[in-house]
């Protein structure tokens, strides 16, 4: 068999710049995937992908593998990447560099901003020993968050359709736009892919299988103050920063991003405003367990009518809005998504690490949409940073992982 290597395209895909935007409100939310998602539509004709769409309204790329002859029949499976970069760090001139046969210490990213990526501080890299790995020049990101998982599906894409004795069934290919301000599913059209399962490509480590992630919801509490002069001001200021506190102090304390793990829930503070007329706090609630979840967001609004019982009714707006859902549910009654990937892993002899998310992912919205969709890992980490990087000798493993699903699929 004859592979086509992600990493040169990987190397290629970084260079572009595809970083989303939360504030623009536009589908996408930055013109500038489309440079990318303009490069993928004309890789993926010039290798041959079949029935190649390419919504230029929402910037979602589309393709096809057809089975090969006697595989019609196979259940049609998707992979799936994003092509956007997160909106925290500057995606923009990304000098990737390989350091080869890493040696376990410091490496200086930029010694004149004295960026240094050291395992002291990132103990992954102490596994890291002996592989190549691509690092940024300390001023970026890279984007392996999911320009890796773009780079490996494209390149399983190339070597299914450069071996056409590699037996398989349909195989569906999509990029999608905007995953990183959560609007990545927004437009994804489900029954234009064609697929009755898929997979994400956009998880971390070599071996990472996540399926289980939080139940999501947003909570706002606005508060209305009274502001009067300070020396004037018994029984009549009430202040809204005060109030924003006392809020905060009868949610529980340990239920803090600071103090869980694992499948602990919890209310994050995200952000505070105010003064004594007015104050706003914003917080994210997440929970594995949705009876636990739903408890969260009782108590957050019992604590809001609790200090209207106390101020007056009106001094405090709660507004709660569900961000996303654990996907699991739909991913029990169809646990070949998992058994597979289990499966092809062991055979290659990687250790499958099977974890909750603590966070959400693009398919999990997907798999609320009729697509269930677990997430694979690309050989990424340190993501939204500086500091990313990313093996090379991972990457590959993940093409094999995509590879070794695709034959399990062909049966
Ligand atoms: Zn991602």
């Amino acid at each position: 068999m004859k592979k086509a290597d992600c990493i040169d395209k990987f190397l290629r895909y970084v260079k572009i710049d595809t970083q989303s935007d939360d504030s623009t409100g536009t589908s996408p939310s930055t013109m500038k995937q489309h440079d990318l998602a303009r490069l993928l539509e004309k890789e993926m004709l010039d290798m041959g992908v079949s029935n190649v769409v390419y919504d230029k309204d929402h910037c979602y790329v589309y393709g096809e593998i057809p089975a090969t002859k006697g595989c019609e029949d196979a259940t049609a499976i998707g992979f799936i990447a994003h092509m956007d970069t997160s909106d925290e760090v500057s995606g923009k001139d990304v000098k990737p560099r390989i350091v080869e046969n890493y040696d376990g210490g410091d490496i200086v990213l930029n010694s004149e901003q004295n960026v240094v990526l050291s395992p002291n501080d990132f103990p992954s890299l102490k596994e890291k020993v002996g592989d190549d790995l691509i690092v940024t020049d300390g001023t970026t990101l890279l984007g392996a968050d999911d320009k890796a998982g773009v780079a490996e599906i494209m390149a399983m894409a190339e070597t299914l359709l450069t071996n056409p004795d590699i037996a398989h069934g349909p195989i569906k290919i999509a990029f999608t736009p905007d995953e990183e301000i959560g609007g990545g599913t927004d437009y994804f059209d489900i029954p234009l892919f064609g697929a009755k399962f898929a997979y994400t490509v956009d998880g971390g480590k070599l071996g990472e299988l996540e399926y289980e992630n939080f139940n999501a919801a947003e909570g706002v509490v606005r508060v209305h103050g009274r502001s009067v002069h300070p020396g004037d001001a018994k029984n009549k200021m009430v202040n809204a920063s005060l109030i924003c506190y006392e809020f905060h102090s009868l949610l529980p304390v340990f239920q803090n991003p600071m103090y869980t793990e694992k499948r602990e829930g919890f209310f994050h503070l995200t952000e505070i405003n105010g003064s004594t007329e007015e104050a706003t706090c914003s917080y994210i609630i997440r929970d594995h367990d949705e009876a636990l979840f739903n408890q969260k967001k009782e108590l957050f609004k019992a604590a809001g009518e609790f200090l209207n019982k106390k101020y007056g009714e009106g001094t405090v707006e709660v507004t709660l809005r569900d961000q996303y859902r654990n996907m699991i549910e739909l991913i029990r009654p169809h646990s070949h998504l998992i058994d597979n990937v289990k499966k092809v892993m062991a055979d290659l002899g990687i250790e499958c690490i099977d974890q909750p998310i603590r966070g959400g992912t693009d398919g999990a919205m997907l798999s609320y949409k009729g697509l269930p969709c677990p997430n694979l890992c690309t050989g990424g980490y340190n993501y939204h940073g500086k500091y990313e990087y990313a093996s090379v000798q991972e990457m590959r493993s993940v093409v094999d992982i995509l590879l070794g699903l695709v034959e399990a699929y062909s049966k």
